[in-house]
C-alpha cells in the first residue's frame, strides 16, 4: 500500500496544511517505509539561530516538488509508503532533554520498520539520531556533506553542540570512523589539530578543493567506496555555497553549487541507507524566495529516490 502526495492537478501547491511534498500525516507508522520526520531544534548552534524553523520552512517549500526524479528514473511514491510523521516536541531550552526526545522519536520509528528522514533543526540532533540508528544496526558507515568537520570536542564546556555530534558518534562506537567520509570541507579552520582527529581515527576528508578538482564523479566513487555497509548520510546545508544557501547559520564561502549538492545524493544510490538527515536551514537568514529550504526540500526528495532505488534493486 502507498499513498501518494496530494494530486497538483486537482489540489493547488499552496492549499491545505504543509506536509512534507504533500504526503498524508501519519503518526501510526505501521507498514510504513519511509517517514519523514523534522527535528525544530536549534539550541546547539554556536552562532546563527533559526533552524528551529527549517522543517516548517521546508515543507512549505516542498510544495513545488514534483514526485518524479527524471535523473534517478524512479517514481519513489510507487515503490515505498511514505508519510510525514510530523515533528519532535524537543525542548527548546534543555538540550539534554531535546536529546532524549528525538532518540525515543527515531527509537519508535525503527521499531515500526521505517527508515528515518530528518528535516533539522541544528547539527547536534544527529548525534541521538545515530543512537537509536546503531542500537538497532550496530556501528554505521556515515557520509556526511559540510563545510565543517565537526569533530570538536566541546563548546563553553558544554560536550553537546552542533560542532561535536561526531566527535561524540565516532568515541561511543555508534560509527565506524574507517566508513565514515566527510565531502565539502573547507573554511578557515583553528589549525591543522582540526584534523587529528581524523588522524587518529582514519576518517576519510574530501576538502571542496579535492571535490572539485577531481570531479563529482570520482567523489562519488570515494563515497561507495567508504560507505560499505549499514550507513547513514547527514547533508549539512551549509555545505553548499551561501551564494545558494544563505539560510544558514555558520555559511561558509567557497562551496558546492545546488546542483553538485544534487548530484552527490544521486550518487548515493547503491549505497545502504538505514537513515538520513538535512540540517542547519536557518529561515531568518535565508534569500528571497526561500532558496536554501526549497534546495533542502529537494535534496531531501532526492534522498528519498536513493531509498526508492534502494528497493527497487
Ligand atoms: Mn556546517
Ligand atoms: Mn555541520
Amino acid at each position: 500500500m502507498t499513498f501518494p502526495p496530494r494530486d497538483a492537478f486537482v489540489s493547488p501547491r499552496f492549499a491545505q496544511p504543509p506536509t512534507f511534498m504533500r504526503l498524508p500525516y501519519a503518526t501510526d507508522l505501521a507498514g510504513v517505509d519511509v517517514a519523514i520526520l523534522g527535528v525544530p531544534f536549534d539550541g546547539g548552534t554556536s552562532y546563527r539561530p533559526g533552524a528551529r524553523l527549517g522543517p516548517r520552512e521546508i515543507r512549505a517549500q516542498s510544495s513545488l516538488v514534483r514526485p518524479y526524479n527524471y535523473f534517478q528514473k524512479v517514481a519513489p511514491f510507487d515503490r515505498l509508503t511514505v508519510v510525514d510523521a510530523g515533528d519532535v516536541d524537543a525542548s527548546p531550552v534543555s538540550l539534554e532533554h531535546a536529546y532524549v526526545s528525538i532518540e525515543t522519536a527515531i527509537t519508535a520509528v525503527v521499531a515500526a520498520g521505517a527508515i528515518p528522514v530528518v528535516a533539522g533543526g541544528d547539527h547536534s540532533i544527529s548525534l541521538p539520531i545515530l543512537r537509536a540508528l546503531a542500537r538497532a544496526h550496530g556501528p554505521l558507515a556515515l557520509v556526511q556533506f559540510d563545510s565543517h568537520v565537526d569533530t570538536w570536542d566541546q563548546d563553553f564546556g558544554s560536550p553537546y553542540f552542533h560542532g561535536s555530534p561526531f566527535w561524540h558518534a565516532v568515541r561511543e562506537h555508534l560509527v565506524d570512523p574507517r566508513r565514515f567520509i566527510q565531502v565539502g570541507i573547507r573554511g578557515p579552520m583553528y589549525g591543522e589539530d582540526d584534523f587529528a582527529f581524523h588522524r587518529e581515527h582514519g576518517i576519510t576528508v574530501r576538502d571542496i578543493v579535492q571535490v572539485r578538482e577531481q570531479g563529482i564523479a570520482a567523489t562519488i566513487g570515494d563515497i561507495r567506496r567508504v560507505a560499505a555497509g549499514a550507513a547513514y548520510v547527514t547533508f549539512d546545508i551549509d555545505a553548499v555555497d551561501p551564494a545558494f544557501a544563505p539560510g544558514t547559520g555558520t555559511p561558509e564561502v567557497g562551496g558546492l553549487t545546488s546542483e553538485d549538492a544534487q548530484r552527490l545524493v544521486r550518487g548515493l544510490a547503491g549505497v545502504n541507507l538505514v537513515g538520513c538527515d538535512l540540517v542547519e536551514v536557518s529561515p531568518p537568514f535565508d534569500g528571497p524566495g526561500q532558496i536554501t529550504a526549497l534546495l533542502a526540500a529537494n535534496l531531501l526528495f532526492e534522498m528519498v529516490c536513493v531509498l526508492a532505488k534502494g528497493r527497487q534493486g
